[in-house]
């Protein structure tokens, strides 16, 4: 039996993160890492974005845990786990001992009933490759989903000289965000650049044969494609904790130390629900900071300190010759004000609740984070016509 003083469950940037938060705070326990993908930890961002958009490689998005002392144990996947006699037991039937574990499970792409493995549900560096074969042979490919995932990869195939097709139900791209007048706008703008946006659709089966896979949407309209990659969501991995008998609550539930109710099991990332502040709400967010800043702050926690997460996490994309910052809560379901009108020009949009600013979308404007979270911050009341005058001088300055 292994026996270590840390052991990280998962492979992804929330458990690299964690690492080098432990190794921030002890240079020598041990750590142990069990990583169900065959590759080490790995940035995700780029697989959407660089690696099609820029000369970048797989070489050049690994995240060099091991150079942090950490044992890497690779395509191994924790079966079970029991709390009280602290102790994870792999798919092989290996056991792990620790003193202290971090959850670090990450997310799995909701799939849909039908094209079977046919279709690229995309969220790792396999999916990347697979992509990119079919990519270097086909023309013609479909995206399913509109929202942050099929957005970024739509743009990534389309600036590499593919055909693309992008269907999902809502009416426009990003349109779960965006207020409509701009998701519209920004429709447009995917059409201009040479994407065939068919919103307000789903796909109702796919059939394969040879080389081509025929898509049948639920209008009736048919056409064939080399190739399908999808993007509708994911699902925390949660199954581990709950059979555990850990709190999970669409995510495994932490306190504000990153502490699952088990005192020497701690969870992080794209996986856990937490409370934040700054919204007063408990969250789970499944984007990049989060990862990397509350990975930190566990393996730190897990190696003695006792800090809070109370960070407000960010997120941001890049969509053709455009791109995002973005802070708290920015569902379109809200309130919103915005100074923008195409997707060309710079500005906010703003998401309020009550009257007090809940998010805020910076568009093609970057380095504003702190701004934004000074304003979530703020009491209120906030009003159109303010935010738009907040909004002119901060992008000035
Ligand atoms: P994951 O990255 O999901 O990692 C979890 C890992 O744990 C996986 O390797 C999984 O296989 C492994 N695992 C699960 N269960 C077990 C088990 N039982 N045993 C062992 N291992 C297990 N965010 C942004 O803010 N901006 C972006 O531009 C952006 N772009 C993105 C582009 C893509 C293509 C993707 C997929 C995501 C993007 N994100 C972006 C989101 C960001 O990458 C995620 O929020 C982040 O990777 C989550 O990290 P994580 O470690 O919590 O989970």
């Amino acid at each position: 039996m292994r026996d270590d003083d840390y052991l990280i469950v998962g492979g992804g940037m929330a458990a690299d993160a964690a690492a080098k938060g432990i190794r921030a705070v002890d240079d020598r326990g041990s750590i142990r890492m069990l990583c169900a993908e065959p590759d080490p930890p790995y940035k995700r961002p780029p697989l959407s974005k660089d690696l099609w958009t820029s000369d970048d490689s797989l070489d050049d998005i690994g995240l060099a845990t091991d150079k942090k002392g950490v044992e890497i144990v690779r395509a191994t996947r924790a079966a079970s786990l029991d709390v009280a006699t602290s102790k994870v037991t792999d798919q092989e039937g290996n056991t792990y001992r620790y003193r202290q574990l971090l959850l670090a499970t990450g997310a799995t792409p909701k799939r849909l009933p039908f094209g079977n493995d046919r279709v690229i549900y995309y969220r790792t560096r396999e999916d990347y490759r697979r992509l990119r074969e079919l990519a270097d042979v086909g023309h013609h490919f479909l995206v399913i989903g509109g929202g942050f995932i099929g957005a970024e990869i739509a743009a990534g195939l389309c600036v590499n000289d593919k055909q693309v097709t992008m269907v999902f139900p809502e009416a426009a791209v990003c349109g779960l965000m965006l207020p409509p007048a701009f998701a519209a706008a920004l429709n447009a703008y995917y059409e201009e650049r040479g994407v065939t946006v068919v919103a307000g659709r789903k796909p109702s089966a796919i059939e394969a044969a040879s080389d081509l896979l025929t898509i049948h949407l639920e209008n009736g309209h048919t056409f064939s494609v080399d190739g399908a990659v999808a993007g509708i969501g994911v699902t925390p991995n949660t199954d581990l904790a709950a059979a555990a008998g850990l709190d999970v609550e669409d995510g495994i539930v932490v306190d504000e130390r990153l502490r699952t109710k088990h005192p020497n099991v701690f969870a992080a990332g794209d996986a856990v629900r937490f409370y934040n502040p700054h919204l007063d709400a408990r969250l789970r967010v499944e984007h990049e900071d989060n990862a990397l800043s509350m990975g930190e702050r566990a393996g730190r926690n897990m190696a003695g300190e006792e800090e809070l997460y109370h960070h407000l996490p960010f997120f941001y994309s890049d969509l053709f010759d455009v791109g995002y910052e973005a802070v708290g809560l920015t569902d379109a379901s809200l309130e919103t004000v915005t100074d923008l009108k195409d997707p060309s020009e710079k500005g906010c949009i703003f998401y309020l609740q009550d009257e007090r600013v809940r998010g805020v979308v910076f568009w093609n404007v970057f380095g504003k984070i702190d701004a934004g979270r000074e304003l979530i911050a703020a009491p209120g009341p906030h009003n159109a016509d303010g935010l738009r005058a907040w909004s002119k001088e901060r992008l000035a300055g």
